[in-house]
């Protein structure tokens, strides 16, 4: 709703500075809910109408894509072609498809550990959390014969996506806030905007650095930092990094402690405390790679991240009471003391 929206935007207005160029440029924070979590914008803009029009743009773009991804709304795109795409193929918005056909490479990358026909299982892992009883055996297997990313065939010519099982279910949760981080941050460059900071709940893009500074500050929410152990924080540009992890989702039973990630292969979420963090060139590919990567084991994970170009990883796995940390080539060393 437009007037919601107004009305919920948070506006920090921070003290001004000079580019070394231009006009003088003001610090503008804006956060609002969307898609179950907080977005936040941070951009430098040389006036206040200029920066909170561009602000409410880019949350208005998040709500449409919210409307057309969602699992919880019930009229949702998403929920629509679960509903009607395994009778025929459905046609979808350019976003949907691009979503989706994003989705499956990096599934074709990762042999399956990130999926988003993965609905069933999270489905019945989110159920745990009222019951507080494991799935049983039956109940995996059910859930499990739906889920295989192989089982959508997306058309490009008709712009159309065919659900080959009845009863598959979509869930873009490990992708979406990524591509709206992403496409949120074009609209404000596309309004003149350059030096902006997407915060969409763990994912992160940024484009050119704040003025006189050489990147943004980005600190990584990892499981180990606590008292004394600071956060790795990292200074960024035109690029998009993101955590996955389950410091705030994760369910307990029988002290066990159970990731909201779930490992496709096995149906079961993922057990143990960990995160990990990529960084790419846009927040679609960290958002996907970063759920991917915590899925495979550790080594594997750094091999695939190693193995594509401008993709760099850092893992914080638990090892007994203390933890292991793995990064690939290329990451920051900013984190590695
Ligand atoms: P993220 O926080 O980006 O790692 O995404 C986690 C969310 O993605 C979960 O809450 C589920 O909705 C969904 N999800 C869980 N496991 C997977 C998986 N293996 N592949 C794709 N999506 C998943
Ligand atoms: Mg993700």
């Amino acid at each position: 709703m437009r007037n919601g929206l107004v009305l919920g935007l948070t506006l920090i207005l921070l003290p001004g500075r000079f580019s070394a160029r231009g006009p003088l440029l003001k610090r503008y924070e804006f956060s609002l809910p969307r898609m179950g979590t907080i977005f936040r914008i941070e951009l430098y803009s040389p006036d206040d109408a200029m920066a909170s029009k561009a602000a409410e743009a880019a949350f208005a773009r998040a709500e449409e894509l919210e409307q057309i991804m969602s699992d919880y709304r019930e009229d949702s795109e998403l929920m629509r072609l679960a509903r009607e795409g395994a009778s025929a193929p459905f046609p979808v918005s350019t976003e949907l498809y691009d979503v989706l056909a994003k989705s499956i490479r990096i599934s074709e990358l990762s042999r399956g550990a990130f999926d988003v026909t993965v609905g069933p299982l999270v489905e019945l892992w989110r159920k745990v959390r009222t019951t507080g009883r494991l799935p049983d055996a039956s109940e995996l297997a059910r859930a499990k014969a739906l889920v295989d990313y192989r089982n959508i065939e997306l058309d490009a010519a008709r712009r159309t996506v065919f659900l080959k099982r009845p009863g598959m279910e979509l869930d873009l949760g490990a992708i979406g806030k990524g591509y709206a981080a992403d496409q949120m941050l074009a609209l404000l460059q596309s309004r003149g905007i350059r030096q902006a900071m997407v915060v969409a709940g763990g994912e992160v893009a940024v484009g050119a650095p704040p003025p006189g500074e050489a990147g943004w500050k980005v600190a990584l929410d990892t499981p180990d930092v606590g008292a004394g152990n600071p956060p790795c924080t990292l200074l960024l540009h035109d690029i998009a990094v993101s955590t996955s992890g389950d410091s705030k989702q994760f369910v307990e039973v029988n002290g066990k402690r159970y990731s909201h990630v779930i490992d496709p292969s096995t149906g079961m979420a993922l057990e143990g405390m960990g995160s990990t963090t990529v960084i790419a060139k846009d927040a679609t590919t960290t958002d996907a790679l970063g759920t991917a990567l915590s899925v495979l084991p550790a080594q594997d994970g750094i091999h695939l991240a190693q193995s594509l170009p401008g993709v760099a990883v850092y893992m914080v796995r638990q090892a007994g009471s203390g933890w292991k940390k793995y990064f690939s080539r290329g990451f920051p060393a900013a984190c590695r003391e």
